[in-house]
């Protein structure tokens, strides 16, 4: 364990200068006793070189992309190029005021209307709200939505919403959140939706479907334009959970194979760092006969320029945040788009759809893989093999990486697979990275062989070693003990 600020602390060190003062502030007089500390701040006492060290170890302690591949399944933990970092960085946006008039905003209004536009070509969707803040906020909003048009055609006796079990575990929980009860179709054996399950689910009474496409398990969903006709046909509106849309950049809009709704998560397909809680985007797309129901504004042009639109406000559901949303996120999504272009993010899924396969095919003879087909840009592989033969299980293995340099995939997730691993390698890793986690994914399944102690006792190297989950969960206390 590295010392804390504190232990660093060396008494008459410093690491900054103030300015002298140049009046006298009678200190004293202008605070009240009540309001003043009775002893002096306890402050460590570094350099500024101290500081800078300090931290910079403290950051290598943890994972991230820039530091090795982090292939978290479902999450497309891609490298988000720092140009920008840089623009969300300029001071004609990062000081820009929502409060603003609009005559003065234009930039920032062209940049949303633009982004509008392009989610809209991307999507195959008539129009785009950008105001969610992360994926499951678009599902909600994307939801409320559907309630909205349903409410607006006086289908209220429409209570039920279906999920896949091969769903984002979101998905349920935005409808149940919306007030819609939930039923689960069936994956049938190829990992598709069940549709002779779903014959027998949908009714007079559905308002509607949400698939996560690709799915969980990585695989596309081909029956889409089938599963289109059986929703409308009873008036219900069909929901794309699009979080994964890093396989279908150019190659598939969903708008044009039936899907009514869609969610896009920014902060994922379209690179903004993300996994540490920070800030993301989750627009949303709809189809024409949705558009009255959007959050408003959005944004519109005419002749004198763009402006906050608010025409609907009268059928919208209303905001589900204040103002525009994370305004530098969708700025980092711009960017990215202009960047790319169409070519070049059709290339970028095309990537991550070969990447994933490469992986998949190294991996395939050392663990079991349920749905070894082509797969899109991830997969799930599971330790069943591992765990009858030598009792490692997808914990161990997940934990054993960590020691290899990588960060683990998705584990246990879907549930579905049993001792599941859900891996996404992203079109930005190269094939001698790609190969080097294949490599260290082969020798653990030779370690699980030869050594499975080694791998129950895994991680050896980090700064934590395995935590204790079951203590974790009922003893909140921030420094719960830690096994060894
Ligand atoms: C990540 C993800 C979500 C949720 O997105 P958040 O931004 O974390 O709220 C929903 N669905 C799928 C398929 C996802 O991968």
């Amino acid at each position: 364990m590295s010392k804390t600020i504190f232990e660093l602390s060396t008494k008459g060190r410093k690491g900054y200068t103030l300015p002298a003062n140049d009046v006298d502030i009678p200190l004293d007089e202008i605070i009240p006793a009540q309001y003043k500390r009775e002893s002096k701040a306890r402050l460590p006492e570094v350099s500024e070189l101290d500081v800078m060290r300090h931290f910079i170890t403290l950051s290598h302690k943890n994972h991230f992309i820039e530091k090795g591949l982090y292939p978290l399944g479902s999450c497309t933990m891609k490298y988000n190029p720092k140009i920008h970092e840089v623009i969300a960085r300029y001071s004609c946006f990062a000081n820009a005021h929502p409060y603003q008039p609009e005559e003065t905003m234009q930039g920032a209004l062209s940049v949303m209307w633009e982004l509008q536009k392009d989610l809209s070509e991307i999507s195959g969707m008539a129009q785009v709200t950008l105001q969610p803040v992360a994926g499951a906020q678009g599902e909600f909003t994307g939801i409320k939505i559907i309630e909205a048009y349903h409410k607006a055609k006086g289908n209220t006796h429409k209570d039920t919403i279906i999920v896949p079990d091969s769903a984002h575990g979101t998905n349920p929980a935005t409808c149940s959140l919306v007030g819609y009860k939930v039923k689960e179709l069936k994956s049938d054996a190829n990992g598709r939706c069940d549709i002779e399950h779903l014959k027998t689910l949908v009714d007079e009474n559905t308002a509607g479907f949400m698939l996560t496409n690709p799915s969980t398990l990585g695989l596309f969903e081909t029956q889409v334009e089938e599963i289109s006709r059986i929703f409308h046909d009873v008036d219900a509106l069909i929901y794309m959970d699009g979080a994964n849309l890093n396989a279908l950049l150019g190659i598939v809009q969903p708008g044009k194979t039936g899907f009514d709704v869609i969610h896009f998560n920014l902060h994922k397909t379209f690179s903004t760092p993300h996994g540490g809680g920070g800030p993301g985007a989750g627009p949303v797309g709809v189809v024409e006969k949705l558009v009255p129901y959007l959050p408003v504004p959005i944004v519109s042009k005419n002749d004198s320029g763009y402006y906050l639109d608010y025409g609907h406000e009268d059928t919208s559901i209303g905001k589900v945040h204040t103002f525009y949303g994370n305004f530098a996120v969708l700025l980092r999504a711009y960017v990215y788009i202009k960047m790319l272009g169409a070519k070049g993010l059709r290339r970028a899924s095309e990537n991550a759809i070969i990447n994933a396969n490469y992986l998949m095919a190294r991996l395939k003879d050392y663990y079991h893989i349920k749905h070894p087909e082509y797969c899109m840009h991830e997969f799930v592989a599971d330790s069943s093999w591992q765990k009858k033969a030598n009792g490692v299980n997808t914990l161990d293995i997940a934990k054993r990486l960590l020691d290899k340099g990588f960060h683990a995939p998705t584990v246990y997730f879907p549930l579905i697979i049993p001792e599941a691993m859900m891996i996404e390698p992203t079109e930005t890793e190269s094939l001698d990275s790609l190969n080097a986690f294949a490599d260290a994914m082969i020798e653990i399944a030779q370690e699980s062989k030869e050594n499975p102690e080694l791998l129950h006792e895994a991680p050896l190297t980090t700064p934590v070693r395995r935590v204790d989950d079951v203590l974790a969960v009922k003893k909140l206390d921030p420094i719960f003990p830690i096994k060894n």
